[in-house]
């Protein structure tokens, strides 16, 4: 067994503290990374103080790594030690049902294995990248081209493909009219991703002191949502709207932005349930509402190298680990500009501390 040392919640309202653990050997198929980076999602908030009431603790989170690749078994081809390497929000799924055979394991029928919190559909807990080394089946490791900047490459593994899978299963379109709904950490990929996507986005925020910044991520406007006249000018005019918000709110006023048989599709998952969308909203022009799950092992690696080949990597902020509590009570302030990244060089002290 490998020592590893994280970071762990223990119970909802206990901060997030040094905790020890072990890791499992190196088998034939697995990949043995020490961690140099981990994004900082809002689906940890979530899960570190069981929002969605699923937690198994201890609660090590983190789905955002990068770091380095330190051993390999005997079977792994595809990585070296010393390669740049990264893992997102899966560790495992069956590989035999259909879903899985389409390259959707987010989707497996079976459940696929977080890379924190264990199997989806009950098991054993896994522990995530809030700590110094993960473990994984090559199947489930990306390759990573643009290394030179490795700490902005981390939220790319959830905030990158969780916003990039929907916009390209609607088929976003250069010149469509695009609307990412909130500027957080998923909200700021997806205008830079639509953007480079070739669309005309139109980023909606409740944050006017983030007009400047969502410009400057390539958005073409800028709309403070919960300005009315502002939202009027672009009634019925979206081909497609991505929603990142984190909270629940009013999805009537964004479904009625939409064209004619145009789509939002929610990717924030919110602790409690939207208010029930007016039925009137969908069909007096035939719009729909759709949601989407992060996205497939091998999306996830077009998507870094579609990133890689545009220049595209996160806004962040780096922390040190002792910081993450204070970083998810800024998330809550929707004070994060645009991921918390921790630097994992700072954990051995931090447990020392
Ligand atoms: P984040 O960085 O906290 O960003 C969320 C943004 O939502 C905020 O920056 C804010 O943007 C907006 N917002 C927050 N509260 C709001 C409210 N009450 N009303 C309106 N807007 C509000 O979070 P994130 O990491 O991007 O994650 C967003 C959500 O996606 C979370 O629920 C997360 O669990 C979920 N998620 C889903 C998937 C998936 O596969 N579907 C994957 C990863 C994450 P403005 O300041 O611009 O308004
Ligand atoms: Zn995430």
């Amino acid at each position: 067994m490998i020592k590893t040392l994280g970071y762990a919640a223990q119970n909802p309202s206990a901060p997030l503290a040094p905790y020890s653990f072990q890791r499992r050997e190196v088998g034939a198929d697995d990949v043995q990374i020490d961690i140099l980076y981990c994004g900082v999602c809002h689906s940890d908030l979530h899960t570190a103080r069981n929002e969605w009431k699923n937690t198994l603790y201890p609660s090590v989170p983190g789905h955002e790594i990068v770091g380095k690749v330190v051993a390999v078994g005997a079977n792994v081809k595809n990585f070296k030690v010393g390669d740049a390497a990264g893992v997102g929000c899966m560790v495992d799924s069956c590989q035999s049902c259909p879903s899985c055979g389409e390259g959707l394991e987010q989707y497996c029928e079976s459940g696929f294995t977080g890379t924190y919190n264990g199997p989806v559909f009950g098991g054993e807990n896994t522990f995530g990248g809030y700590s110094d080394n993960i473990v994984v089946n090559q199947k489930f490791v990306l390759r990573i081209s643009h290394s030179d900047n490795l700490a902005a490459v981390a939220p790319l593994l959830c905030a990158g493909i969780t916003t990039y899978s929907p916009l390209r299963q609607w088929n976003v379109q250069p010149g469509q009219k695009v609307g990412v709904v909130g500027l957080g950490g998923l909200g700021h990929m997806a205008v830079k991703i639509a953007a480079a996507m070739g669309a005309y986005v139109v980023l909606f925020t409740t944050s006017p002191g983030k007009r400047e910044d969502a410009l400057r991520l390539g958005a073409a406007e800028v709309v403070v949502s919960k300005n009315a006249d502002e939202m009027a000018a672009h009634a019925n005019s979206f081909d497609f709207i991505l929603n990142t918000v984190a909270a629940p709110h009013n999805l009537d006023a964004f479904l009625g932005l939409l064209k004619r048989d145009a789509t939002m599709t929610l990717v924030g998952a919110p602790e409690t349930p939207h208010p029930s969308p007016e039925v009137f909203s969908l069909i007096f022009k035939r719009r729909r509402l759709a949601g989407s799950l992060i996205g497939g092992i091998a999306e996830t690696q077009e998507m870094l190298d579609f990133c890689a080949e545009h220049g595209i990597v996160s806004d962040i902020e780096m922390i040190a680990m002792q910081d993450i509590n204070e970083a998810y009570e800024r998330m809550l302030k929707s004070d994060v500009k645009y991921r918390f990244v921790i630097d994992m060089a700072t954990l051995k002290s931090a447990s020392a501390a």
